[in-house]
């Protein structure tokens, strides 16, 4: 197999011989001359083009034909005469002084094929056909000239400049695969959509980020929208693929992904800041109700929350309309309060997601479980008072039932979520299971927020204090005697509201 063996030389500031001045060495000239060579003529006439370019001194021009001595000290050779024989003079001459020439449309007289090019600063492609397919070449230049725009020279440099300074800090003393798992993962990212976008400082923080071995964003994903990855002829080209779920395979084009990001426990702030980068990066956001809307404000969003007894869209509704919105491409963000795998049916919608090939990410949240209890300082878990915690649910159903009798005794702290409308019966449960009534409790209504509203009672008077309070969704209770250390733990003039919100 002729040609078979790629390369791409530096010729900066190497003599390059062309012989021949016609149309055809008009373009070779170009080519060498960008790639910074020091060219040299050897032709009785030149194009007009040529000819300016010699008066500007660019180019060496011997206005001669050619005879053998004029590869002299030349690194390369490329002759562009339609004539097989000066051809077969000029590759003598080069075999002679081991000299590599190409000579145009005179495949027995080359030592190197010059492939068609798409060249986008550093980023260059090259398509070659031996020599045999030239026009096929060309055509297939025209497409992926049109598919690879100049950011992809720009996307060269950010990932050279991050790979210098990952370097620096001695990213690669893990090994090598460790380095090249670590690459593998950083082009996962979108990497390009912030490089298209010109944010060429953040595209390399990121990358350096992941080199170094931090965590991925949690956009581990090409950017439909922003160019991401390029496909040509619909296959996926990035160098991401194999890490990235497949899409369906009844479609080609690039499907979105779903971030199943969890909204935190009321409080706007208390969103992670991957989720906030997912937030960012979405398209269209479904929320549910308990999400702040703070977070929603200004961007397109669907809601899709369930109050008791009045379903505003189905489970089956919403999974469906997921996989719809990442099948059109968009990046969608799933949006639950709390964390979306608590009580929160991230699950189910997860599942859906898999099993329909969409791909997906989880970003977790501190669970209004937990946090609302640690705004209203009451630690879940103390060494002195409690080393247990379960987590139930209100709610009861066929499918869904709290073995609260079995849990009355055999655990120290029990948080209540969406306890509301069933409190009478929980604490009677929990009573007959053995619990002593007179444990502490409390209910935290608006947990996280600045209308966040504590109230302390024991566990026989948890219904009675919750009606004349008249509590309101959401509350979380909590049962046990962790919820003694409240009062130890209230700085001087606390206020739940400030302390909320600061
Ligand atoms: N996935 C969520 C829970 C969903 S169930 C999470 O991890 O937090 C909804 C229940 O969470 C509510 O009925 C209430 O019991 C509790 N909850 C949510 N937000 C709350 C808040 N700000 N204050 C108190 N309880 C809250």
């Amino acid at each position: 197999m002729g040609f078979s063996y790629p390369v791409n030389l530096d010729l900066q500031g190497r003599r390059c011989v062309v012989v021949g001045g016609g149309k055809i060495a008009e373009d070779k000239i170009k080519g060498l001359l960008e790639a910074g060579a020091n060219v040299r003529i050897i032709a009785p006439w030149l194009t007009a083009a040529l000819e300016e370019l010699s008066a500007t001194n660019r180019v060496e021009v011997n206005r001669k034909k050619y005879s053998t001595g004029d590869l002299d000290g030349a690194f390369l050779a490329i002759a562009a005469t339609d004539d097989t024989a000066t051809n077969a003079l000029v590759f003598a001459e080069a075999e002679e002084l081991k000299v590599l020439l190409c000579s145009v449309d005179d495949i027995d007289h080359c030592h190197f094929a010059a492939p068609a090019t798409v060249r986008r600063g550093d980023f260059l492609i090259t398509i070659s056909t031996a020599g045999k397919a030239p026009a096929l070449a060309k055509r297939l230049r025209r497409e992926l000239g049109a598919s690879f725009g100049p950011e992809w020279g720009a996307l060269v440099d950010v990932l050279s400049e991050a790979r210098s300074e990952a370097l620096a800090l001695g990213a690669r003393d893990g090994g090598f695969d460790e380095w090249a798992e670590r690459w593998s993962a950083a082009l996962d990212q979108d990497i390009m959509g912030l490089v298209a976008g010109d944010r060429l400082e953040e595209a390399k923080h990121r990358v350096l980020q992941v080199l170094l071995g931090g965590q991925p964003a949690p956009d581990a994903a090409q950017s439909h929208q922003r160019g991401g990855f390029h496909t040509v002829g619909g296959s996926k080209t990035h160098p991401g693929a194999a890490a990235v779920p497949e899409t369906s395979p009844q479609q080609f084009g690039r499907s979105g992904r779903v971030w199943l990001v969890g909204a935190g426990p009321g409080d706007p702030e208390l969103l992670t800041v991957r989720g906030r980068r997912a937030l960012d990066n979405a398209d269209v956001v479904i929320h549910d109700r308990l999400v702040h809307p703070a977070l929603i404000s200004g961007r397109p969003a669907i809601y899709a929350g369930k109050q008791a007894g009045n379903h505003h869209m189905s489970q089956q509704e919403v999974n469906s309309l997921l996989i719809r919105l990442a099948r059109k491409g968009k990046n969608v963000v799933r949006l639950k309060g709390g964390d979306p795998f608590v009580f929160g049916r991230g699950a189910e919608e997860a599942e859906a997601l898999a099993a329909a090939g969409i791909p997906f990410e989880i970003v977790p949240a501190p669970t209004s479980a937990l946090a609302t209890l640690a705004t209203a300082r009451i630690p879940a878990t103390d060494r002195r008072f409690s080393s247990s915690v379960a987590i139930v649910t209100g709610h009861r159903s066929r499918e869904q039932q709290v073995k609260l009798k079995e849990l009355a005794t055999a655990v120290d702290t029990i948080v209540v979520l969406m306890g509301l409308s069933t409190l009478p019966t929980t604490v009677a449960e929990l009573i007959a299971g053995g619990r002593d009534p007179d444990t502490p409790a409390a209910i935290i209504e608006n947990g996280t927020l600045p209308e966040q509203r504590v109230i302390v009672t024991s566990l026989k008077h948890l219904p009675k204090a919750a009606a004349e309070a008249t509590v309101e969704s959401p509350a979380t209770i909590v049962i046990g005697e962790v919820v003694r250390l409240r009062d130890r733990l209230l700085s001087a003039n606390h206020d739940d509201r400030l302390a909320s919100s600061s």
